[in-house]
């Protein structure tokens, strides 16, 4: 894209209502702005962010083998009603009627309805084990919707959900998913660690919350180092082996993590001071079994091969597209804006012409903007040096190609690496061989 027909507004200026660095730079950067409290547009540049972030998280679900589906935001009182939570869930669900008078409702979340679309499909139980998911917009009316778009009331959100015959089955795919949960947040370019999470009535081990640390995060988190240490996309861990699965369990359970609600001193203590990490930490993900809480109200039920019938068992398993977008810059920004990781960048690099209108300038701009294609987004615009520096800063690209009349000269141009800083002069072959490599 050209920035001088683009529409990326950002601002020099640091929003009075933004409190926390990711929520400046998401509007300083022209990612989104505000239409109500607590609710996003996500103008170009935000969305191709959204848009890579919720393809790297469809890629491992698919690797995982989940489908994908995709279910409405409004849905029915009386799917609620029906599994008993219509009533129960309070203030933070959007409830609406149309015009004959019905009650609707803008989805919070999705197990009611997926149990009831898989039950009246589902024939035998051969057909099992199954995991669906969808990438779709939820509301939940936060009492103290903050921080931008990491506590909005609209956020964008991949649920999945599994059916399974029994427990062991269900165990599985809890383990597939939470494989798959690390494997996104390594290509996310982020360190989220499993922290064992309340499983409330239901009981048992099945529920582990994703936290990436931030000082501005919500909850305080203890956790051994060695979780940092993993390369989730080296590790010879194969979804499809349930020795693999278990190997990969063994090793997540032999380490301590867990929030100050789950924190067990005495556990802490046992871990060598050396190991030991603690911080704020955000929740990007939360995975969760609870048996036939949903399928036996909802009547999900299929006859086993003795002619008995089997109520299934499920989990589910959300991640927060949105919150994410915020989540990464809390993670990766310094004074100077945002630091996208390569994997979920707008464009790969920002190409700054230093001198418009220089016959040289414009003809090497113009060969690399062709050559990167839509990676690029083109400062085309008639400024000054200083303030296209500092919005390339801003805006995060993991590569900067500087254009200037002096290189220009030579065929030579500028390649800075954000992340780093630092910067080298090469010719413009060079430039997007290292780009586009
Ligand atoms: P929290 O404790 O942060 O309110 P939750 O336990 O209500 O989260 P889940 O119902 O497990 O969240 O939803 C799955 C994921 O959706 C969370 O891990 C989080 O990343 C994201 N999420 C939840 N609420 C919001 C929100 N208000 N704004 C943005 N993302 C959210
Ligand atoms: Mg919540």
């Amino acid at each position: 894209m050209r920035l001088s027909r683009s529409f990326v507004p950002t601002l020099k200026e640091t929003p009075a209502e933004a409190q926390i660095a990711s929520h400046r730079l998401m509007l300083r950067a022209g990612l989104v702005r505000q239409t109500a409290a607590g609710i996003y547009a996500w103008l170009p540049a935000g969305l191709r962010v959204l848009q890579n972030i919720a393809q790297i998280v469809r890629e491992e679900q698919d690797a995982s083998g989940a489908q994908e589906v995709l279910m409405p935001t409004i849905q029915s009182a009386d799917l609620w009603r029906q599994s008993g939570r219509y009533d129960g869930y309070g203030e933070e669900m959007l409830r609406l009627k149309d015009r004959h008078k019905r009650d609707l409702l803008y989805g919070p979340t999705n197990e009611e309805m997926i149990t009831e679309i898989f039950a009246s499909g589902v024939k035998s139980y051969r057909e099992f084990p199954q995991n669906l998911y969808h990438i779709q917009w939820k509301f939940r009316d936060e009492v103290r919707p903050r921080f931008g778009v990491m506590r909005g009331r609209e956020f964008l959100m991949k649920d999945a959900y599994s059916f399974d015959l029994d427990y062991e089955g269900a165990v599985i795919a809890y383990r597939k998913m939470m494989l798959a949960y690390m494997r996104t947040f390594q290509r996310l370019g982020l360190k989220a660690i499993p922290m064992v999470a309340d499983t409330g009535p239901i009981g048992g081990d099945l529920s582990h919350e994703f936290i990436v640390l931030a000082p501005t995060g919500e909850s305080q988190v203890y956790f051994e180092g060695g979780f940092e240490a993993i390369d989730w996309m080296k590790a010879d861990f194969d979804n499809q082996n349930p020795a693999d699965l278990e190997r990969f369990t063994t090793l997540m359970t032999s380490m301590y993590a867990a929030t100050d609600e789950k924190h067990d001193t005495a556990k802490w203590a046992e871990v060598p001071e050396s190991n030991r990490r603690e911080g704020r930490g955000i929740e990007v993900g939360h995975i969760f079994y609870f048996g036939t809480k949903y399928s036996e109200p909802m009547k999900l039920s299929v006859i086993g091969p003795d002619g008995k019938p089997i109520i299934p068992h499920m989990g589910s398993y959300g991640i927060g597209v949105s919150r994410l977008a915020g989540a990464i810059i809390e993670a990766s920004h310094d004074e100077a804006g945002i630091i996208w990781p390569d994997s979920v960048a707008p464009w790969k690099a920002g190409i700054l012409n230093l001198k418009v209108g220089d016959a040289k300038c414009d003809a090497i701009c113009e060969e690399v903007y062709k050559a990167l294609g839509g990676n690029a987004l083109y400062d085309d615009r008639n400024e000054r040096a200083g303030g296209k520096f500092a919005d390339a800063d801003l805006m995060g690209h993991p590569w900067q190609v500087i254009v200037g009349p002096r290189g220009a000269a030579n065929g030579m141009v500028e390649l800075k690496r954000r992340a780093t800083g630092e910067r080298v002069e090469v010719s413009v072959a060079d430039a997007l061989a290292k780009i586009l490599g």
